[in-house]
């Protein structure tokens, strides 16, 4: 288990093949909300926090109905809680995050001048945030090269055999070794793009995919 068995892979030829096929495709919710606010490391923290087992197009709505409420840790903490949960209604487990988010304020403001870390371990430190949230924070918030591995990197990556893994923890030490760490952070975008518009995980567009040559899922598939 770790590093796939892709033969002759060429990390440039994949990344830059992988841009053509996504360069018209829909943007991942972090960067609508980059395009939307701004570079701002706090709204991307809070809108990963709700997007956690939410699918974008329920979670960005809801963050986009927040923010235009409240975009500091001060101002999301002059919200009532009950206010909070209708905003962000019907993300996964809304009580629970609205308590989280609410914490991550309060610590914001206690511990680091009402800022976001740019630190992995201050990251984790914070309620409800683990390494898929800190990774993309360090990211697309600060410009560090991190490897956000969420549910379509984790998958797509075991199916193009660039990784043979179990668990995302695992899939991020694995592709560390395979994508220069240049590419990191735009790995995550590219694959969130294809996965969540070409490859789904449970309606395969197979038939006529234009990764299907080297998709594990072709029998017959070519090296890259
Ligand atoms: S061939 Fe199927 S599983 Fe492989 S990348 Fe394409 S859509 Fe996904």
């Amino acid at each position: 288990m770790g590093v796939g068995k892709i033969k002759n892979f060429n990390v440039e030829c994949f990344i830059s093949h992988l841009r053509s096929l996504t360069c018209s495709l829909p943007i991942p919710a972090a960067l609508s909300i980059i395009d939307s606010f701004g570079r701002d490391p706090f709204l991307i923290l809070i809108s990963c926090i709700l997007s956690l087992r939410t699918r974008d197009t329920i979670s960005f709505p809801a963050s986009m109905r927040l923010f235009s409420h409240a975009r500091t840790p001060q101002d999301i903490l002059k919200i009532p809680s009950s206010l909070l949960e209708k905003l962000i209604f019907p993300v996964g487990f809304y009580k629970q995050k609205t308590l989280h988010i609410k914490e991550i304020c309060i610590v914001l403001l206690k511990k680091y001048k009402g800022l976001v870390p740019s630190d992995q371990k201050k990251l984790l430190g914070l309620k409800g945030v683990g390494l898929k949230t800190a990774h993309l924070v360090l990211g697309l918030g600060f410009g560090i090269p991190a490897l956000c591995v969420d549910t379509h990197v984790h998958r797509i990556s075991n199916e193009l055999g660039l990784v043979d893994t179990k668990t995302a923890d695992e899939t991020e030490a694995a592709l560390q070794k395979v994508i220069p760490q240049k590419y990191w952070i735009e790995f995550n975008t590219l694959l969130v793009m294809w996965g969540q518009n070409m490859c789904p995980a449970h309606v395969k567009k197979c038939k006529g995919c234009r990764l299907q040559k080297i998709c594990l899922r072709n029998n017959e598939r070519e090296s890259f």
